[in-house]
């Protein structure tokens, strides 16, 4: 029996002016994902409803898991809509289920159908109830809720609800700017950031050779499992060796965090310009670490008037490293390559900086050139989900 997938956008649905441009959207990152399969989709302004192979359903659910904006979906039996079809649709397919109570809601979508809902789920109920022993109704607590909608076209039947991903389609958003380190909240915050829709671009501050390689590589199979939600992610690597020297040489140990983030941030503005991205997103969480205090945060924020979103901001570790898990980042970001900031951490960081000092301390090296030559040599690759260059790696 034909099977088809309809799936129903949830919280898309409440963006009544803009609702359109939000499923063409959604339809283009499903026929993306989905290009290697035989299928196809045909959208109204209440569902989309996508036919495909029997073979490949194990394969394409797996992808839809993935896709922001489908809220929940179903996989419906089809049938012509007329009585006696329906009445075989159902029997036909209930009769191999294991179930000892049910109830039949019946939508009439064509009213031109002539017999009234109500009426109908009792046929449909009665060919059951003769059709199938041990079996009896309960409008309260079924077994089965047996959905039957019935449209001019045709009928679907289903009583299973999967749930999807939740959120906006990507791309319904415009660019953030993902800070990207190869820790575990940075990644949960780019997933984070992605399923309100937002295109995400990510940045790695690089300092080879006081970072590996290895530790580049990381980032860029975090960046990897990301793509997984969207089609592709820029991955830009910011050559930060000279500034982070510099900021070590010349400024006081307890300080170079601190200053090292603003320069972070005042490079993460340079680059949203050059790359058209609106806001800066990264894995900062509230006391988290000496420069996520709420103190640092601030005195690390006045260099820039960007918005900053901190997705996770307000999560505990374990339930960051929850997510992690469930976005299958945990393990790449526990492998133990060093990170810029891990390289240099010094023994006392301050928790409470003061902005004059940071200032003060800035203002021993010539950092704007620094800066402006760091964003010139940025070196951009553009990372797929299939694209398994560095699969060695892992
Ligand atoms: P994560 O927070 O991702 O687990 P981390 O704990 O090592 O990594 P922190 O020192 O907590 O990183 O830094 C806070 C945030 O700053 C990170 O979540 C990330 O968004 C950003 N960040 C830190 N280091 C880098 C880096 N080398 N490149 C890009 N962004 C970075
Ligand atoms: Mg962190």
């Amino acid at each position: 029996m034909k099977r088809v997938i309809l799936i129903k956008y949830g919280e898309l649905s409440t963006k009544k002016g803009n609702l359109n441009f939000f499923i063409k959207t959604l339809s283009h990152m499903i026929e993306d994902k989905l290009k290697g399969y035989s299928i196809s989709i045909v959208k109204d302004r209440a569902r989309m409803r996508i036919s495909f192979d029997e073979k490949d359903l194990e394969d394409i659910q797996s992808i839809l898991q993935k896709i922001f904006g489908i809220h929940t979906y179903h996989i419906a039996y089809v049938c012509e809509s007329n009585s006696e079809a329906i009445q075989k649709c159902i029997l036909d397919v209930l009769k191999e289920e294991k179930f000892s109570t049910f109830k039949v809601d019946v939508r009439r979508c064509d009213k031109r159908f002539p017999i009234h809902s109500q009426d109908f789920n009792c046929v449909l109920a009665s060919v059951l109830l003769k059709n199938i022993p041990n079996i009896s109704v309960d409008v309260h607590h079924p077994d089965l809720l047996v959905r039957v909608e019935i449209r001019e076209e045709e009928t679907y039947l289903y009583y299973h609800t999967y749930a999807g991903s939740g959120g906006y389609p990507v791309g319904t958003q415009a660019r953030g700017m993902l800070m990207l380190s190869g820790g575990i909240d940075s990644p949960v915050a780019g997933y984070l950031a992605m399923k309100r829709g937002v295109v995400l671009d990510a940045v790695y501050f690089e300092a080879i050779p006081h970072t590996s390689l290895e530790a580049r590589e990381k980032v860029i199979s975090l960046c990897r499992k990301l793509a997984q939600y969207t089609d592709k992610i820029h991955l830009h690597i910011v050559p930060f060796t000279p500034i982070q020297e510099q900021i070590y040489q010349c400024c006081r140990d307890d300080y170079c965090i601190t200053i090292m983030r603003r320069m972070m941030y005042r490079i993460m503005e340079e680059i949203c310009k050059k790359y058209k991205g609106l806001v800066l997103i990264n894995g900062e969480s509230i006391g988290q670490v000496a420069s996520q205090t709420l103190t640092s945060m601030n005195v690390i924020n006045s260099v820039t008037n960007m918005p900053v979103i901190r997705p996770v901001a307000c999560l505990d570790k374990l339930e960051i490293i929850d997510l992690a898990k469930k976005i299958d980042t945990y393990d790449i970001s526990i492998l133990p390559y060093e990170d810029c900031c891990t390289v240099f951490v010094p023994k006392h960081p301050v928790i409470n900086p003061r902005e004059d000092v940071c200032i003060e301390e800035e203002s021993k090296f010539d950092y704007l050139p620094m800066i402006q030559e760091a964003v010139q040599n940025i070196y951009t690759i553009v990372v797929q989900e299939h694209d398994d260059q560095f699969d060695s790696f892992l």
